[in-house]
């Protein structure tokens, strides 16, 4: 017996190839730096109610104050040792553009303090 069927071929959608952009490999070699030290030495968190409880209120990277962002979607770092917080953003663009981050000794922005634990 025969069972009735859809004919033709089942739809695909076909996902386009993202385009990427061009990566200088210095670039993503830092940015790999980044986000490893950020994961060890930073606390990552969004802004929200909670976030009333720190004691900043604005990103000295950026000079914005934390409470304009929306709440639950701007990434915030808390780096560990001084308990400074920046966006994520923020702090991701500017060890980016700084030399510590490939010296092995990057450092709060604000206190200048080694983001690094020592030992
Ligand atoms: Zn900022
Ligand atoms: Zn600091």
């Amino acid at each position: 017996m025969e069972t009735p069927r859809r004919s033709g071929p089942i739809p695909v959608i076909q996902q386009l190839p993202v385009q990427q952009p061009q990566v200088d490999p210095n670039q993503e070699r830092k940015e790999r730096k980044i986000n490893t030290l950020l994961s060890r030495f930073t606390e990552q968190g969004v802004y929200d109610e909670n976030f009333a409880e720190y004691e900043e209120s604005s990103c000295c990277i950026c000079l914005e104050d934390f409470k304009t962002a929306v709440q639950g979607t701007v990434g915030i770092t808390k780096v560990k040792r001084c308990g400074h917080m920046f966006h994520t953003a923020c702090i991701k663009s500017w060890l980016t553009s700084s030399k510590t981050i490939l010296t092995k000794d990057p450092r709060c922005p604000l206190c200048n303090l080694s983001i690094k634990e020592a030992g």
